[in-house]
Order: C-alpha cells, then sequence, then structure tokens
C-alpha cells in the first residue's frame, strides 16, 4: 500500500533546555558520587521518560523533604523551592544539592531586590505549579500577590499602589503575558518591572519556532507532559498562530492518527523538559505511517550551558 505524502517541519529550537540538562546532569553526578539511592523532591523536570530513567538509576522521587531520610542526600527540583526547604534540609543536617535553574534563581533574587526596596510584588504566574510556590515562598507570606490574567489586576488589593513591582514565571506565553503587564501598568502607572524579562530564552525561542510553523500546518503536535508549564503553552501559541488544532503527546504512542487523517503538513515541537530521543521516535512513528518530508523551521540557535554546583563536581 503506497504511504500518503506529509510534510513535518520540525521547529527549532525545541526540547532540553540549559536548566533541564543541568538538573539532569546534577542527579546522574550525584547518584555517582554517593551512589544509590538519591532522594529528589518533586519530579527533578516534569518529564515521565526522564524521570522513569533516573528513577531505574536509584532516584526516589518525594513531594517533601519529610519523605527523605537524614542521611541521604536529596535534590531540589529544576522550579525551585521556596526558602523553608533547604532551611529545613539544613536543620537536618541533611546533604542537599538544589538543581534549580540559575534563571529561576535570578527571578528568585530580584524578588528579594525588591522586597528589600520596600516593594510588594505581583506575580503572574500559574497557581500550584512548583516554580510559582518557590517564587512565592522566597518571601513572607503577603509580600507576593499572584494574578495569572489581565481580569485579575481589577482585583488586587495592594498595600501602597505606588511600591509595587512584577516579577513572572520563566514559562509563560510571551504574548499573553504583555497582556497582563499592559493591564497592571495601566491600573499601577508606577510598578516596576524586571530589568530583563524573566521569560527565558528556551521558553521565547520555543515559542517563535512554533509561531513560525503554525501557519503552513493543519495540525501541531508538542511532545511534553500534561504538567509542563511551557509544553501547554507551545499549545497555546500554536493555536493563537493561526492552527488550531494541536496534540499535547508524552510520546509516539499516545499520538491520535485517526484525528491526523487527511492532514499533508503537520508541525512538530517538544518542550524543554523533552529529550531528542522522543522526538525520534515520533519522527519515526511518522515515517511508518506517511511518505515523509521533513522539514527544519529554525528561528533562532541556542548555545546556552549553565554550570554545575560545585558539590556535585568535587570527589566524594
Ligand atoms: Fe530554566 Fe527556562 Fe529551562 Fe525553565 S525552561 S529550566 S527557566 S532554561
Amino acid at each position: 500500500m503506497t504511504k500518503p505524502p506529509l510534510t513535518l517541519y520540525l521547529a527549532a529550537p525545541r526540547g532540553f533546555c540549559a536548566g533541564v540538562d543541568r538538573a539532569i546532569k546534577i542527579v546522574e553526578m550525584a547518584l555517582e558520587k554517593w551512589g544509590p539511592p538519591v532522594y529528589v523532591r518533586h519530579e527533578i523536570v516534569h518529564n515521565k521518560f526522564v524521570v522513569d530513567g533516573l528513577r531505574e538509576k536509584g532516584a526516589v522521587f518525594v513531594e517533601e523533604l519529610d519523605e527523605c531520610p537524614v542521611d541521604r542526600p536529596v535534590i531540589f527540583s529544576a522550579h525551585g523551592v521556596p526558602k523553608s526547604v533547604p532551611e529545613e534540609a539544613k536543620r537536618r543536617e541533611m546533604i542537599y544539592v538544589d538543581a534549580t535553574c540559575p534563571l529561576v534563581s535570578k527571578v528568585h533574587l530580584e524578588a528579594a531586590r525588591h522586597h528589600e526596596n520596600g516593594k510588594q510584588i505581583v506575580m503572574i504566574g500559574h497557581r500550584g505549579h512548583p516554580e510559582t510556590i518557590g517564587t512565592m515562598g522566597q518571601l513572607p507570606e503577603g509580600e507576593v500577590l499572584l494574578i495569572e490574567t489581565a481580569e485579575e489586576v481589577a482585583g488586587l488589593t495592594p498595600r501602597d499602589p505606588d511600591q509595587l513591582a512584577y516579577i513572572t514565571q520563566t514559562t509563560l506565553s510571551i504574548d499573553d503575558t504583555a497582556g497582563v503587564v499592559k493591564a497592571l501598568e495601566a491600573r499601577f502607572p508606577n510598578i516596576e518591572g524586571p530589568h530583563k524579562e524573566d521569560i527565558c530564552y528556551a521558553t521565547t525561542n520555543r515559542q517563535g519556532a512554533v509561531k513560525a510553523l503554525a501557519p503552513k500546518v493543519q495540525a501541531i503536535l508538542v511532545i511534553g507532559a500534561p504538567n509542563s508549564s511551557n509544553s501547554r503553552r507551545l499549545v497555546e501559541v500554536g493555536a493563537a498562530a493561526g492552527c488550531q488544532y494541536s496534540q499535547l503527546v508524552q510520546r509516539a504512542t499516545d499520538i491520535d492518527w485517526r484525528a491526523l487523517e487527511g492532514c499533508s503538513a503537520v508541525g512538530l515541537t517538544a518542550g524543554a523538559s523533552a529529550p531528542d530521543v522522543l522526538v525520534d521516535e515520533v519522527v519515526q512513528a511518522f515515517a511508518d505511517r506517511f511518505d515523509l518530508t521533513v522539514e527544519p523551521v529554525v528561528t533562532a540557535t541556542e548555545s546556552i550551558e549553565f554550570r554545575l554546583p560545585r558539590i556535585v563536581r568535587e570527589p566524594a
């Protein structure tokens, strides 16, 4: 049987970012240094394939510090943790390694600087996401007010409307966030913003590539976990840029092929926590079903690498 023709537009950049790469290396190096088990508080990055692979090597994933024995090392995930978490680890005299992405730590420092300058902070982010919880947890309760949408700006009741600053989660939609910032600036003209965008380079670049391929395709596939904020934003960005149909899939077996019947052009990208091996798997699944042409859509190149913490680099 002849296969139908299909062009797969492959977004670049896509997949792993420098913060995810560093966090995974930290767990691997910790396992080498201290031997298993090494405990990890929360999924190190939001990807089941990555988490399962590390689990097989001896990582134990828990949600809270009190689930870890005091005599084993614990690693904090790339999303960041409230200040109380390392404080508690210190109090319990545990070995801990902080795998918070340096670009999330930058937002933590920014929040602390605004607080020292007497400002109350508005954080634009998603309720319940570990990064938001970690960033808000850098300051005492009430010092960071959380909003998700422009509509929520009207409901804010700050201490002093002239002493405000805003920060954002690193993985938000660039365009939606611009709308929220506009609403904040309209209501609080003296609100201070970040010196440099909090939405990180990886989020920006992955959204840029999806925007470029969206008008060329009838469907977009995003490889990513349902709890991965940046992956879910890629689905939304694709829709806003003109491709109404998307699937968020964890791997090739999740693809709804019937929904892709009749498509001649499909876009493929991967969230910042999805490894390239899963992209290869999906491309192969398309090649098995279609007379496939793969067309890269390159909108940026990336060369960022983050240094690993000394504690995992030093011998035991
Ligand atoms: Fe860091 Fe951005 Fe990657 Fe998050 S998505 S880990 S902030 S580089």
